[in-house]
């Protein structure tokens, strides 16, 4: 039973205290975002401060620190978004060790947008940055990265480059060894299913190209005509993670064109597959919309398209599945890879323990983070090493750049693959290696 007030008033009904408010900001106090994105006031009030996403926070878990959780950093835009803090060097140092790997986002029951505050917030952030800090990023990240042929002239050079590299970056470049490009049209083999484009990506197309060319010819086996447009370009992510929005803006608009006139988008890197399938959001037009519906993991399509399972084994059996956060957090693609490995004869599957937490790799993390990177890494790395698999199926370039790096500093032959290429040696064991291709 509820007792009346003081002032003989029923309590329920009754107005709040002056100046008492539940969320949003304190009137008459300006925000202190400077101009460009910043994190909208809606998606700063959703979260209520429950503290259920801390448990899965890596960066929470290795500190122990409430500067380092999702809560804590949330906090921390909403001090700046009410005008009570400035966006200065610390609050830099919250958003900076934060990997954007969204694992509080997915486990949160007040679904907070945390990716897309967290984007807001480092645009924000990069105005502070040093000079020279900030000419690098903008180098990689703006100049680099959507011209194909700065990318590959970057690769020819790196075994060169590769001992002057500082060591950790010299231990994380993989040795590519590329090959030729995945052709603009590859034509299905057996009766024919459609035809679909497919993303080759940046640093997939120049390091990891193999993955790329095992994508078509498993797609093309599964009926599928695969075209690979020659006009796209980076589809954005590392800059929309790194504080540059108006860059990925710029790189997704030019993507919208060069896949105009796909039913389907392919992607076989999960970072680019996320990041493509909330196109709609960074955008914020219909056709943007319209092209992130398009957008299908290549797991996803194969698994869940009547997939032509191959007769043969790849030459191992046991195999640890690696989720990558942005197919795990992101796109919720958990189960179509295994699905898609299960197929294949002989193929043991074996989960790693703790698997669901982030590799360190997160976009340029490694680098810029090298601390929490690699402890996340060796984490990571001894669990996979644990499970006594003989191959590990990693879909995303980041992840198997920095699991490959924690495996040889442990000293484990294991190798790092994509699912596709798995599934790739499996149909080439069905028959002989035609000529001039490499399986193995
Ligand atoms: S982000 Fe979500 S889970 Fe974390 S404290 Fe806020 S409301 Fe709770
Ligand atoms: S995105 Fe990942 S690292 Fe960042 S706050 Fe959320 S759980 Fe922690």
């Amino acid at each position: 039973m509820l007792e009346p007030d003081a002032t003989g008033g029923a309590v329920v009904g009754a107005g709040l205290p002056q100046g008492a408010r539940f969320v949003g900001p304190v009137p008459g106090l300006e925000p202190g975002w400077r101009g460009g994105d910043a994190p909208a006031d809606a998606d700063l009030a959703t979260c209520v401060a429950c503290g259920l996403c801390l448990p899965h926070c890596p960066t929470y878990r290795l500190t122990g620190d409430e500067s380092a959780s999702p809560r804590g950093r949330i906090a921390a835009m909403r001090l700046v978004a009410e005008g009570r803090a400035e966006v200065d060097a610390t609050f830099a140092r919250f958003m900076d060790l934060c990997l954007v790997c969204r694992a509080c986002e997915d486990v949160c029951p007040s679904h907070v947008p945390f990716g897309r505050m967290m984007e807001r917030a480092r645009v924000q952030v990069e105005p502070l940055r040093a000079g020279r800090e900030r000419l690098l990023r903008r180098l990689g990240l703006e100049v680099a990265l959507p011209r194909r042929w700065l990318l590959s002239l970057a690769r020819t050079f790196t075994p060169l480059a590769r001992p002057f590299l500082p060591k950790r970056v010299r231990g994380l470049v993989p040795r590519a060894r590329p090959g030729p490009r995945v052709p603009a049209v590859t034509d299905p083999v057996g009766e024919p299913k459609g035809t679909l484009a497919m993303l080759t990506g940046c640093v997939q197309d120049q390091w990891y190209r193999e993955v790329n060319r095992a994508t078509a010819r498993a797609l093309a086996r599964n009926g599928w005509r695969v075209l690979a447009p020659r006009a796209q370009t980076c589809c954005g992510a590392l800059p929309a993670h790194h504080g540059r929005l108006e860059t990925a803006r710029a790189l997704a608009r030019r993507n919208l064109r060069a896949f105009a006139e796909a039913d389907l988008v392919v992607v076989n890197a999960s970072g680019c597959g996320a990041h493509l399938k909330e196109i709609g959001e960074l955008l914020g037009t219909d056709d943007a919309a319209a092209f992130a519906s398009k957008v299908r993991d290549v797991t996803e399509l194969l698994a869940g398209d009547g997939l032509r399972g191959p007769n043969a084994n790849p030459g191992f059996t046991r195999v640890a599945v690696h989720d990558a956060c942005h197919a795990l957090r992101v796109q919720h693609l958990r189960e179509e890879p295994r699905a898609l490995l299960r197929r294949i004869p002989g193929i043991e599957l074996v989960d790693v323990a703790d698997g669901d937490r982030c590799c360190g790799a997160a976009g340029l993390y490694n680098v810029l983070q090298p601390q929490t990177a690699d402890e996340l890494m060796r984490r990571k790395a001894e669990a996979i090493a644990a499970t006594g698999a003989e191959v590990v199926a990693s879909a995303n370039p980041g992840c198997t750049m920095q699991i490959s790096a924690g495996l040889r500093a442990l000293g484990t032959d294991l190798r790092v693959l994509h699912p596709v290429e798995i599934l790739d040696r499996a149909y080439a064991a069905e028959e002989p290696a035609r000529e001039g291709e490499v399986h193995a």
